[in-house]
């Protein structure tokens, strides 16, 4: 278990189509821009944390492109 509220931003996935997200913590769940699927936080797969929105955008846009 990851510890959520260490940082401030979270890029997780959508269990459902796989879209990055990044999100403002603390927050328990969170509605992907694609699909509308409302997401816990707690069951999505995380692939970054960080305190610097931009680095957390920069991750999620590494992540669609596929360089992540
Ligand atoms: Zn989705």
């Amino acid at each position: 278990m990851l510890p959520l509220s260490a940082k401030r931003f979270i890029v997780a996935l959508c269990r459902n189509c796989g879209e990055p997200r990044v999100i403002r913590m603390p927050a328990r769940s969170f509605m992907c821009f694609k699909c509308g699927l409302r997401n816990n936080v707690s069951k999505s797969k995380l692939i970054g944390m960080t305190d610097d929105i931009d680095e957390a955008a920069h991750l999620a846009r590494k992540f669609k492109l596929g360089i992540f």
